[in-house]
């Protein structure tokens, strides 16, 4: 990847809003704004990070493309290090496409997905899961999310790493000694001070990897089904859950054509339901279709409520959506609860035994907070002994972690059984290496392009 060219983006998402930004970022940054910014200062003369108020004009002709805001911020106390400029303009969509043009003419090229990021990481100003977190930041769907990203922006994780590594540095050094000396047989440190040492960081290192379900699970969040025959209420539970209307709701049989998804934040965590047309025999295509993109929805759901009509006997499709499902992490609900209570219940602990139902009303909202309380409790346990003030999130965090856990370990067995240092030095140096990984110190292009590809273009 060139570092030396000058790179712009959009930086605000497509569509109209009252400002939109274009970032440009580059050794020519400066000589761009002067082709193209109308002010009395040439731009070079402009304070770092301060705002001017002008005109952007096309060089060619002399048209007036926007009246905006710019500003400079010199390298290298910017986001990539770099010269970066910045125009604020108005944010439709012509306008901005027109002054990203002209940006290009006088010399930028278009910035990958992430390559800002990218050139900050490259030029030291944040590490790579520091890089990664800004990612996460933007994506996160929930205030959990959010917090668990910024407190990897803030370093907290590199800062584990860093600690660990550096730990690991100092054995490997006394073994190399150690290596150095066999001759003269001077024992540089008790083979069990040796292994104690390594064994800390391992303790400290699977300590954090023990929070990556944790984290997978505010990061990605999980997938319910909603399940139950038709009519039950599914849809309205649905519609409850996510505050407005937002499924047709019909009193015959069958009416959610279709399956519906959407994302509700369940005390931080996002969780996307489904909805499903009912399990029923289908006679139409649609619902043919519908029902078996439900079966395939069903089978990675990680969560599967079950809806019970209460105002009615339990019934032979009712029995057989619970016997199909019992052995799948289950939440029982049986809704209508301000009609009559008819349904018999018994039957049920037979089915799910200490899978106790929970009473709500869809129409009503009845339930609701319980069921939602409940939801959580099933996806988070008690993690009240959780001695890790980080959370991982990453897969390619947990990856790197787990190697390292590994290397650790051959290194800390190879001491025991009084292997000559130079396995255990190895190993060690493999440890340096994957803990190297999660902040980017030793990893490969094919992995930067890897993660950067996933960042929107102008980030
Ligand atoms: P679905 O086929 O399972 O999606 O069921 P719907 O959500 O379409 O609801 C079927 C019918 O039951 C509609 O007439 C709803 O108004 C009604 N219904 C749903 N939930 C409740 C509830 O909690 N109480 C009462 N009394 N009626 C409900």
């Amino acid at each position: 990847m060139k570092l030396k060219d000058t790179i712009a983006a959009i930086s605000t998402p497509p569509g109209i809003g009252g400002i939109g930004i274009i970032r440009v970022s580059g050794p020519e940054s400066e000589e761009i704004g002067n082709l193209l910014f109308k002010h009395k200062k040439k731009v070079e003369h402009f304070k770092t990070h301060r705002l001017y108020h002008g005109d952007i004009v096309s060089p060619e002709n002399g048209t007036v493309l926007d009246e905006v805001l710019i500003t400079i911020m010199k390298k290298p106390h910017s986001y990539t290090g770099e010269d970066i400029l910045e125009i604020n303009c108005h944010g439709g969509p012509v306008i901005l496409q027109s002054i990203l043009n002209e940006v290009m003419k006088a010399g930028a090229r278009l910035a990958e997905p992430g390559e800002f990021t990218r050139r900050a990481f490259l030029n030291d100003r944040l590490d790579l899961s520091q890089a990664e977190a800004i990612s996460d930041m933007i994506m996160a769907r929930t205030n959990r999310g959010l917090d668990l990203a910024i407190t990897q922006l803030k370093g907290n994780l590199s800062e584990k790493i860093k600690s660990a590594r550096s730990s690991t540095i100092d054995i490997l050094a006394l073994l190399e000694t150690s290596i150095d000396f066999t001759e003269e047989d001077i024992e540089v440190l008790p083979a069990s001070e040796l292994t104690e040492r390594i064994q800390s960081i391992i303790d400290s290192l699977e300590e954090i990897l023990s929070t990556y379900h944790e984290g997978k699970i505010y990061r990605d969040g999980i997938n319910a089904v909603i399940i139950g025959k038709p009519n039950v209420g599914k849809s309205s539970l649905l519609n409850r859950l996510f505050g407005e209307k937002r499924v047709i709701v019909a009193s015959t049989p069958g009416t959610t054509r279709d399956f519906i998804e959407e994302v509700i934040n369940i005390k931080g965590i996002p969780l996307r339901i489904t909805d499903t047309a009912g399990i029923r025999n289908a006679e139409n295509i649609i619902e043919k279709e519908g029902v078996e993109l439900v079966w395939e929805k069903l089978s990675s759901a990680d969560i599967i409520i079950i809806v019970l009509d209460g105002s009615e006997k339990l019934t032979r499709e009712d029995l057989e959506i619970i016997e199909k499902n019992r052995h799948r992490n289950c939440v029982l609900v049986i809704n209508k609860s301000d009609l009559t209570h008819i349904i018999n219940i018994e039957k049920l602990d037979d089915l799910l035994p200490g899978n106790k139902p929970l009473w709500l009303s869809a129409k009503y909202g009845d339930g609701i907070p319980a069921l939602k309380e409940h939801i959580h409790s099933l996806i988070i346990s008690n993690r009240d002994d959780r001695r890790s003030d980080i959370i991982i999130t990453n897969l390619r965090h947990k990856t790197a972690l787990e190697k390292t856990v590994t290397f650790l370990s051959k290194a800390r067995e190879n001491i025991r059984e009084g292997m000559s240092p130079e396995f255990a030095a190895l190993e060690l140096r493999e440890s340096l290496e994957s803990m190297g990984e999660i902040i980017g110190e030793t990893v490969n292009e094919e992995v930067l392009d890897r993660i950067f590809s996933t960042f929107c273009i102008g980030k």
